[in-house]
């Protein structure tokens, strides 16, 4: 079986397995490596060419904006990951980073259990972070956070350790005060960062490494030694020892949660339907075999498929040639195709379980935000989107 193939029997494999997904979104305040962050995560996984991202993110400083980092327009890409022995499908979805955004960004929050939280370690806590990190609490996404752009602190601004650290412990500090003040009641603790357990990460997403407690203490990398690679210009050899995808990627693992864990707190508070329902237990226990149950995050425009819809099963399983209900727009669709994500690229597969994000293709009329069900079993559309109310234009 050649790579490509071995890739695809794989994500088929992992995605019925759901408490081997993560559903993960980036959140950061611009130009603080978003777009970065997720090309090298998806190259240094595999799934596109390392060569790729490098000229994608050439592009990121004189071409149109459109021509920027290949993960920035995909509606999601998926990745492989090995952490401890296991693999792990992990489903990255595009959370818009610009305020003015806010219903997208609120939608795609719905779609996802995790957040990588990215913050400069030039700039610290901005108010765009403010207002990211505000969106994923109240959607009950769970965070942990990334500290990029630390090679800056070393060659430019020539921090010493001392003021290294500092550093990072204001930016850590300004990150769990916003926890404690915006989580939900029972996560302020639960979810405050720490550096400890490696729920927090430090980097260069531009130059492909990262660092975290216990990869320091698996590799034997200290951050004297990170200091002197940088100053040496030697960042290519810290890639290799302590490559960003690994370290990230096993952060992620570690610590947000998998589709079952989470959509047992979550779903109470997307949803308003009854929960002791055959629909409510399902989703609450993300029943592959229980009444269909998802939530289209964003309509894509594909040249050849038309307008495709970007789902998160809840519960249930979807099919080609399935006829769903959209509870919104009252109607009933036909499922021509259904796609999983393999990278960026999109493979048909026959079915997909609850847990999962897919592609569908046949629901003409769908807009992002519509709740779909069967038609034999309609179900309580997820509760109404709203918007924070930040001075900004909502585009709805
Ligand atoms: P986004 O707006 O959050 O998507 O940010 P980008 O990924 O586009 O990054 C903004 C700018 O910061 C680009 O010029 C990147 O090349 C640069 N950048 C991103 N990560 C790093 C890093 O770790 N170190 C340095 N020195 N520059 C970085």
């Amino acid at each position: 079986m050649g790579k490509r193939a071995k890739m695809i029997a794989k994500i088929k494999e992992l995605m019925e397995k759901y408490d081997r997904i993560r559903n993960i979104g980036i959140c950061a305040h611009i130009d603080h490596g978003k777009t970065t962050l997720s090309d090298n995560l998806l190259a240094g996984a595999g799934m596109i060419s390392k060569e790729l991202a490098g000229e994608q993110l050439a592009l990121d400083f004189d071409e149109e904006e459109a021509q920027r980092g290949i993960t920035i327009f995909a509606a999601n890409v998926s990745m492989v990951h090995t952490y401890e022995g296991n693999e792990y499908l992990i489903n990255l979805i595009d959370t818009p980073g610009h305020v003015d955004f806010g219903g997208d960004v609120t939608r795609a929050m719905r779609a996802i259990d995790g957040a990588i939280v990215v913050v400069c370690a030039v700039e610290g806590v901005m108010p765009q972070t403010e207002t990211v990190l505000r969106q994923a609490l109240r959607e009950r996404v769970k965070p942990v956070l990334f500290i990029n752009k630390v090679d800056r602190l070393i060659n430019e601004l020539k921090l010493t350790p001392e003021e290294l650290q500092s550093r990072f412990i204001k930016i850590i500090n300004d990150i769990n005060n916003l926890i404690r003040k915006m989580a939900p009641e029972e996560f302020k603790d639960k979810w405050l960062v720490r550096v400890e357990d490696g729920s927090v990460a430090f980097g260069s997403a531009y130059n492909n490494w990262a660092i975290s407690v216990p990869f320091m203490k698996k590799s034997g990398i200290t951050f004297k030694d990170i200091i002197k690679y940088c100053e040496e210009d030697r960042q290519d050899e810290l890639a290799e020892k302590a490559p960003l995808h690994e370290v990230v990627l096993d952060m992620v693992i570690k610590h947000l949660p998998s589709p079952p864990e989470a959509q047992k707190y979550r779903i109470p508070h997307l949803w308003k339907g009854d929960l002791n329902s055959e629909a409510g237990k399902a989703m609450l226990n993300c029943d592959p075999n229980g009444p269909l149950a998802g939530v289209i995050t964003k309509i894509i425009v594909d040249k050849h498929a038309g307008a495709v819809s970007v789902c998160r099963l809840f519960s249930g399983r979807i099919k080609q040639g399935d006829e769903v209900y959209m509870v919104n727009n009252q109607q009933k669709a036909k499922i021509q195709q259904v796609s999983v994500f393999m990278g960026p690229e999109r493979i048909p597969v026959d079915s997909i379980s609850a847990g999962n994000i897919c592609a569908l293709v046949g629901l003409k009329e769908a807009s992002a935000g519509e709740t779909i069900c069967s038609p034999d079993k309609i179900i309580e559309p997820f509760e109404a989107i709203t918007h924070i109310s930040e001075p900004v234009i909502t585009v709805a």
